[in-house]
């Protein structure tokens, strides 16, 4: 099975080919290259406590202080702004199954939105 990174490059390489070609197919495999990320990210992940339908796995960039960083948001998209937020798609999908919903904790998030709380443990990716 590819890793999210692999998906990752074979997704960028989809959206540069799909903006160069602008092929119907090429579009259509660049969207099916996306699904396969998020599909990647909310592994494992349950089914919306709210309405059941399947989590919906993205990659965010969040400012933590100076440091723009990397996060994996497993959240639902019938679900207005209902999601749980990890600095591993791992920790984003068990956060998710615990029940966590980001944007109810304002412990998480300051008021822009931004998450300020980084998990012990956790390191910056080089
Ligand atoms: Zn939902």
């Amino acid at each position: 099975m590819a890793t999210i990174q692999e998906l990752r490059s074979n997704l960028a390489a989809a959206v540069k080919k799909a903006r160069a070609s602008n092929l119907p197919e090429d579009h259509a495999a660049a969207k099916a290259a996306g699904l396969a990320v998020a599909a990647a990210i909310s592994a494992g992940a349950k089914p919306c406590p709210k309405c059941e339908a399947a989590p919906h796995g993205m990659v965010q960039q969040v400012s933590v202080g100076r440091d723009i960083l990397e996060a994996f948001d497993v959240g639902c998209l019938a679900c207005h702004n209902h999601c749980a937020r990890g600095f591993t798609p791992e920790l984003a999908v068990d956060a998710w199954n615990r029940g966590v919903d980001a944007y109810a904790d304002e412990a998480a998030f300051d008021d822009k939105g931004s998450l300020v709380i980084v998990p012990a443990g956790w390191r910056k990716p080089r």
